[in-house]
């Protein structure tokens, strides 16, 4: 039972079958000028329309890359050396790490960096964002939904404020791609991330999307793939795989949101019966369809996830990068969640391929885990 889809999400068949062909067959390097490299080229630019069309973009606009990591990367790092510095740098406190962390060597090398506050529901303070816009010229990062939470920040205001005030938008999108609809020729930001692994295509291809006039220096130097920004060979069978996944993802998108979002609140609602001290960390409204991040109050969160590994279910404490440790996440923490709760958040993140069985199935299995535990936890509560 994977109940683990922030995470990584399984591979559809669809997408390994366009896939294969181009181990067995086509496996010309496409910057060939033979027959071998024509023939594959073609498929790279197909899965490059496939992105651009699901997004709501140019193909001209995107970039493939490794992963969502390398993507958010380029989009900061890149940006930021294409200014010469004479950006300030806005983001928020609860990025993913691959946000965070490209931040921190920005604050080493003496940037400007501005960090924004979230309250308890996980959303920030626009007012806040309209301050230190008014501090001049900016690249602002703002994920457009929270892997551990699932909370979407408004991007289309977000974006409104950041280009009134001159500056550039970054927008870490890997988790909401796949889940719900985008359309940049709606909502104007300059810079996207995306990764396949998240929505059904393999672990180890991504995309960054870069609007026509956005200046971003390239991070890999080498070659002259990806219109000079990004140097190496072309990943060909990855880049068709999330081209497939894209074009897959878009054919029944609002449909897939209902289904998964219905069955979210089912886990949700069989929860908040069954389980006493139960609190659901994050927005409820501005939320992903897909994520429910939960915390049962005097419990550990990791005792819970071991003993539904033992029962078949995948679930999460929060961020991929932070379980292992049994400090709560960062997120928990800027939220305010307090000390008892923040220990026993639980995300459950649900995909296309997930059934009513599966919710039912985990509904019958945690009450009782959860009762287990408390009788043994020091705190003695139920
Ligand atoms: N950004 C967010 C919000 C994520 O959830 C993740 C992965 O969990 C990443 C970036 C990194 O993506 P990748 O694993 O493709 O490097």
């Amino acid at each position: 039972m994977y109940l683990d889809n922030n995470a990584t999400t399984s591979v559809a068949p669809e997408v390994i079958e366009a896939m294969t062909p181009f181990f067995r067959d086509l496996w010309g390097n496409p910057s060939s000028m033979h027959a071998f490299g024509g023939q594959v080229r073609q498929y790279v630019e197909n899965a490059r329309r496939q992105v651009a069309d699901f997004i709501g973009a140019d193909k001209s606009e995107i970039i493939f890359t490794s992963c969502g990591t390398e993507s958010n990367n380029m989009a900061i790092r890149g940006t930021m050396e294409a200014s010469a510095g004479r950006l300030n740098f806005i983001t928020t406190r609860v990025e993913h790490p691959a946000v965070l962390e490209p931040v921190r060597m920005l604050k080493d090398r003496g940037y400007n960096v501005i960090e924004l506050d979230v309250d308890s529901s996980g959303q920030i303070d626009l007012g806040q964002l309209k301050r230190v816009l008014g501090y001049g010229p900016a690249l602002v990062s703002i994920m457009w939904a929270n892997n551990e939470t699932g909370v979407m920040f408004p991007v289309s205001e977000i974006v409104d404020m950041v280009k009134a005030a001159g500056g550039i938008m970054h927008t870490d999108a890997v988790q909401i791609v796949g889940k719900m609809p985008i359309d940049l020729r709606a909502i104007k930001v300059d810079l996207l991330s995306l990764s396949g692994h998240k929505l059904h295509a393999p672990k180890g291809i991504g995309a960054l999307y870069v609007r026509k006039g956005t200046r971003v220096a390239p991070l890999l130097l080498g070659g002259h793939q990806e219109g000079g920004k990004r140097g190496g060979t072309e990943n060909v069978p990855y880049i068709v795989g999330l081209g497939m996944a894209c074009e897959l993802a878009g054919k029944n998108i609002s449909g897939e949101m209902t289904r998964v979002s219905a069955m979210r609140d089912r886990l949700q609602k069989g929860i908040l019966e069954k389980c006493s001290n139960v609190r659901v960390n994050g927005d409820q409204v501005h939320r992903l369809p897909n994520t429910l991040n939960i915390s049962f109050l005097y419990i550990e969160g990791e005792s819970i996830l071991y003993h539904l590994s033992d029962l078949g279910i995948a679930a999460s404490s929060g961020s991929a990068c932070t379980s292992g440790s049994l400090e709560p996440s960062h997120v928990i923490r800027a939220m305010g969640v307090p000390f008892i709760a923040a220990h026993g958040s639980i995300r459950f993140s649900l995909s296309r391929y997930n059934t009513d069985a599966d919710i039912d199935y985990v509904l019958e299995s945690l009450p009782p885990v959860i009762k287990k535990l408390r009788s043994i936890s020091p705190f003695g509560r139920t």
